[in-house]
């Protein structure tokens, strides 16, 4: 009947040569998810499922793990590797989020994983595609005469053409927000999202990548690593990395510095301090630091730093020219340095805690206070209230009295 009703509206604004109203709220969440299993059905037909459980289950974990915190519960999330060698991801409405297996070959890590998924939860949650077909009645209604709104294809149509248009530059810059909050909410590297924008800048800059999905009209991309490092200053993600010109990143906390110099393979110096500055952020989320939970795992040629079963960092022969024998000695070293910032990442968090134990006890004070004052404003308001009924009885009496007095006279009388 909507539907009917929808057409004729279109058929009258054809007529009159007026463009139609914008209908928000006009796609049902049921018609969203239809639309949304329609076109997943499509992709997985187009490209296949890639046939490894391990590997559906694990993008999946991190999948729901994001969808839980992401504030829109009403649909069921579903994540899914198609089987193409392209870097991108999907997201259709309704949910149904799909990654390329590209991806994973290219972003190997949870933590990246995490970056790339956080953003597409974030075009769902905000409803970006039903919202932009909304928008663009005129289109939208087009195809849906022009199917003659058979089992609702024409939203079907409409919700490929746009997902493969791809979404505004505010819709990129919703979905950044929301993926980086959502990343870490869920508890991942903070700095998920911003080593996964600045990889996703590196493909485009060697030409590759398509041209919808990952990469359509995202936001400039030096203007998109900006915006994300500003949040992760809003949220005062500590510690903080900081590039120089001569490429060593500086990870920083307070007085305390640890640097990074070494690319490793496309692994830029870079990436690895957002990887390890990120981590320690996730370590100290668990309860002040223990020295004693950092440990090296010696491989010889590389070695793994831990703190407890936080991966932090890989040191490998490279990184210790000139500086130690070889990776196991300098990972040794590096966890030295690192132990020395578990005493000022204590303060810090010691500090940052008191000075929220602060601010919640003078917003419980301002509340015991406006509610004292209620109560004070309400106890003189029954007071008020009392001495009114006094004086009226008061006067009352004082009346019949008055009034048997009288009649007393009368009767002398
Ligand atoms: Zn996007």
């Amino acid at each position: 009947m909507k539907k009917i009703l929808v057409a004729f509206i279109f058929a009258l604004c054809v007529v009159f040569g007026i463009t139609p109203p914008t209908q928000a709220g006009m796609i049902s969440l049921e018609q969203e998810i239809e639309m949304g299993r329609e076109t997943a059905n499509y992709l997985e037909a187009q490209y296949g499922v890639v046939q490894d459980y391990a590997l559906q289950e694990r993008i999946n974990n991190i999948g729901q793990r994001l969808a839980a915190v992401c504030g829109r519960n009403e649909i069921t999330y579903s994540f899914k590797v198609l089987n193409s060698n392209e870097v991108n991801a999907l997201a259709c409405p309704g949910g149904f989020i799909y990654v390329f297996k590209g991806l994973i070959d290219y972003m190997p890590s949870d933590t990246e994983l995490a970056g790339v998924i956080g953003h597409e939860v974030g075009h769902v949650a905000q409803k970006h595609t039903v919202n932009s077909i909304e928008k663009q009645m005129w289109t939208t209604l087009a195809l849906i005469v022009a199917t003659g709104g058979r089992g609702g294809m024409g939203l079907i149509g409409a919700a490929q053409q746009a997902l493969f248009a791809g979404y505004s530059r505010t819709d990129e810059r919703g979905a950044d927000k929301e993926g980086f909050y959502n990343t870490v909410k869920a508890g991942y590297n903070p700095y998920a999202m911003l080593i996964t924008a600045s990889k996703l800048e590196d493909l485009a800059a060697q030409g590759g990548g398509a041209n919808y999905g990952l990469f359509s009209s995202h936001p400039e991309p030096e203007e998109r690593v900006k915006r994300i490092n500003k949040y992760l200053k809003e949220y005062d993600i500590t510690p903080m990395v900081v590039l120089n010109e001569n490429g060593v990143a500086t990870i920083k906390e307070s007085d305390w510095t640890f640097n990074i110099g070494q690319d490793i393979g496309s692994t830029k110096a870079e990436y690895r301090a957002y990887m390890l500055a990120g981590s320690l952020w996730v370590a100290r989320q668990r309860g002040p630091i223990n020295p004693d939970y950092f440990v090296v795992y010696d491989n010889g040629s590389y070695a793994h730093i831990y703190y407890d079963d936080i991966q932090l960092l890989t040191v490998y022969n490279q990184d210790a020219v000139g500086i130690a024998p070889d990776a196991g000695s300098y990972a040794a070293a590096c966890t030295r340095m690192l132990r020395e910032w578990a005493p000022i990442a204590n303060y810090n968090d010691k500090l940052k805690k008191d000075a929220a134990f602060a601010e919640e006890q003078k917003r419980l004070a301002e509340e015991q206070k406006k509610l004292e004052k209620e109560q004070a404003k309400k106890a003189k308001e029954e007071q008020k209230r009392l001495e009114k009924e006094r004086k009226a009885k008061e006067k009352a009496e004082k009346k019949a009295r008055e009034k048997a007095e009288k009649e007393a006279k009368k009767k002398i009388v």
